[in-house]
Order: structure tokens, then C-alpha cells, then sequence
């Protein structure tokens, strides 16, 4: 099976690639991003607004059964301050972010919080919602109440690594069709996976390019598999190694740029956590979108899906001028106030294209 060309084993090669040809690899995905997306870094102001989940993923530092950390979960008016703050920055959209809960309840609040950010801005903030599993019903009410991008990681396309990171109720055909659902209701759907994962292969990070392809979508959220020691996964793991774990995600990004083409890539806070430099260096590799976190300082060390996260006592104001400053270094410029679709999807709703 091909990419736009690229074969099975072209990606495996571009994912296996080290020194001299993993940089040449970077500046080749740089040149078709410039083509296809041009030199602007979009912004997503991040608030991750509830550290509690209902489910249990073997690898993530908030699933249900640890309970060596205390849960919150952000109230309606820091929510709103924190969007609102996006807004006074002039960053064009933001992503509501939390653990997995799809009671009646929960569902109202988040569908309450969708209206008033809409109306806060007059309709003009963007909205990303990456809120897991939920009935199409769901989806289609946060949708009719202003969010339109989804994000949502099938963690890795194989389905014999899915059912060695999740207990039995964890269904990877669920979440196959949670992405189809999505995209029926017009949402722009991302999706991604997790690099560098105990037992996963090159061959398998190949796979998962093609599994984007394959499910057409508008954008690309991936990183590196880090541990949180906490966590039923990391006791599996013997012998992390940082540095490769960077290689394989910046790989990633570069590969699924020349691959697909006209997404948007996001260079992902796991990329940072392994390197201070890790997100600048995802630009450089072909990513073209960046998640400041614009979550309140005092809830920030609640959200923890893996050890080390960076900026835990910066507040938003500090990430914002860390980030333009990282971004005018390296040459590229910050598209303030836009909602920065992919071209992608605009291609794909050009063509009807919600089939
Ligand atoms: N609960 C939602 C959204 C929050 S989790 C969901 O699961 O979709 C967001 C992402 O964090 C997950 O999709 C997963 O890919 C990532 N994540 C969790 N634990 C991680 C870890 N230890 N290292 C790197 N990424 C992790
Ligand atoms: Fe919950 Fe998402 Fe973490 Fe899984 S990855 S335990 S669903 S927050």
C-alpha cells in the first residue's frame, strides 16, 4: 500500500533514519511544508480543565486507579477566563482538554462551556475539543454548540500493541468508529499515536502513517511515548532512552509531513518535556502548529499524563512570550488571530467530501 507514492517501506526507511540522514530527512519535510502550509505556526491555547477519568490506559499518569494524586476539575469561570485569556493574546483558537467522562452531567457542562466561549468572542475563537469516547449523539451536541475540531489518538494503529496498553474494555473498533463518527458531523478530526511505545516497531510507526491516510484526516497530534512511574506500563519498560525517543517522534513528524502533505502537524508539549528545544525542533521537521498551555498555574501540576512535563509553574503569560521568541528564532512567524484550518480540510469539504 502507497501514500501519495510513498510505499510501506519508503516510510520505514524515513522512521529508522539517523544523524546526517534523519537532517536531511528534516530539511526535506521542511521544503513540502513551506509548499503546502506555508511558514506560519498556529497557535492552540491548551486548558486542561479535569484530571478526573473513567478509564484506566495502562500507560497514562491520570487513569482511574491511581490514586496517588488529587483530582480536579476546573470550574465554569476559570474555564472562562482562561479562554478568555486566549482571546486577549489573540491566539486563534484553543483545545478544551481532559480525562474521559461522558455522564449526563458532564455532557451539559461541557456543552454550557462551548456556548458561553462563543459568545464570549463574538463566534470567533476556534474551539478543539480532545474529550475521548463519547456517543455520536455527544459529539453532535458539542458540535451544534460551537466546537469544530476534534482531536482524538487512536495511540497506535496496531491492534496487538492497542490491546497490550488498554484493559479488555478498551475497544480500538470503538475508537475507529469514534473518528468516522466525527467526521460525518463535519468536525475536522485529528488523530495520532504515541512514539517509541514498549514493543512497538519501526514497521508499526510506518503503519500508522498509513492509518492516518487511510482515515483522510485534517490533522496530526503525535509524540513520545514517556513514562509516568506511576503507571502499570512503566514497570515494563527497562532502559528509556530520551534521545531516541526524540529521534522517533521528530522522524514521525517529518515522514507524516511528506507523506500526507497539506495537514496540520502539531509539535507536541512531549516533544519539549524530552528536549528544552523539542518543539522548535518539530517545527523544523515539518510540524506547523504549537499547543501553549494556557491551563491556570494552580491546576497545572494536577495534570500529569507523564513524568517530567515541562512549564509546570510558568504561568500563560510567560509561555507566550517563551514561545514567540523560540518561534521568531527560528525564522517562522505566528498567525495571530486565525483559526489556521489545514488546507486539507478545506480541500475535503471542496469536494463534499464528508463521505
Ligand atoms: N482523555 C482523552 C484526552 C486526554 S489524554 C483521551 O485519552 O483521548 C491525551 C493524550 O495524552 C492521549 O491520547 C495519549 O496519547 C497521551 N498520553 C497519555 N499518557 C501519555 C504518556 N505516558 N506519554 C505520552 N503521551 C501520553
Ligand atoms: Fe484517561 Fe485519556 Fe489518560 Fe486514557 S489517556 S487514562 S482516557 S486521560
Amino acid at each position: 500500500m502507497g501514500t501519495n507514492g510513498i510505499t510501506r517501506e519508503k516510510l520505514i526507511g524515513m522512521i529508522s533514519g539517523r544523524n546526517a540522514e534523519a537532517q536531511a530527512l528534516y530539511r526535506k519535510a521542511y521544503r513540502v511544508k513551506l509548499e503546502q502550509v506555508g511558514k506560519l505556526v498556529y497557535f492552540r491555547g491548551i486548558i486542561e480543565f479535569s484530571n478526573i477519568c473513567t478509564k484506566n490506559c495502562y500507560y497514562c499518569g491520570i487513569r482511574r486507579d491511581n490514586h496517588k494524586f488529587k483530582r480536579f476539575s476546573m470550574t465554569e469561570g476559570e474555564i472562562l477566563q482562561c479562554a478568555e485569556l486566549a482571546w486577549n493574546y489573540r491566539y486563534g483558537s484553543i483545545v478544551l482538554q481532559a480525562g474521559e467522562r461522558s455522564d449526563a452531567e458532564f455532557v451539559e457542562f461541557v456543552e454550557k462551556i462551548l456556548k458561553k466561549i462563543k459568545k464570549m468572542s463574538g463566534g470567533s475563537l476556534g474551539i478543539t475539543l480532545s474529550l475521548g469516547e463519547q456517543a455520536a449523539d455527544t459529539y453532535r451536541r458539542w458540535f451544534e454548540a460551537g466546537a469544530h475540531r476534534y482531536l482524538i489518538r487512536i495511540e497506535t494503529s496496531s491492534r496487538k500493541l492497542y490491546r497490550s496498553l488498554h484493559p479488555e474494555d478498551h475497544d480500538f473498533d470503538r475508537r475507529v468508529s469514534c473518528i468516522a463518527a466525527l467526521r460525518d458531523i463535519g468536525y475536522q478530526v485529528g488523530t495520532g499515536v504515541m512514539i517509541g511505545l514498549p514493543g512497538q516497531t519501526e514497521e508499526d510507526l510506518a503503519d500508522d502513517i498509513l492509518f492516518f491516510r487511510e482515515m483522510d484526516v485534517d490533522m496530526i497530534g503525535m509524540g513520545p511515548y514517556i513514562l509516568h512511574r506511576d503507571t502499570p506500563l512503566a514497570k515494563n519498560v527497562s532502559g528509556f532512552d530520551p534521545a531516541r525517543q526524540l529521534r522517533l517522534g521528530l522522524n514521525m513528524i517529518a515522514a507524516a509531513r511528506i507523506a500526507l502533505k497539506d495537514v496540520n502537524i502539531a509539535a507536541t508539549t512531549a516533544l519539549q518535556a524530552l528536549d528544552p528545544k523539542g518543539r522548535e525542533l518539530g517545527l523544523q521537521a515539518g510540524a506547523n502548529i504549537v499547543m501553549p498551555n494556557i491551563t491556570h498555574t494552580r491546576y497545572r501540576s494536577g495534570y500529569r499524563l507523564y513524568d517530567s512535563k515541562p512549564c509546570l509553574d510558568e504561568n500563560a503569560g510567560v509561555c507566550r512570550a517563551c514561545l514567540s521568541h523560540r518561534i521568531r528564532d527560528i525564522g517562522e512567524e505566528i498567525g495571530y488571530n486565525q483559526w489556521g484550518d489545514s488546507p486539507h480540510f478545506s480541500r475535503r469539504s471542496l469536494k463534499g467530501g464528508f463521505d
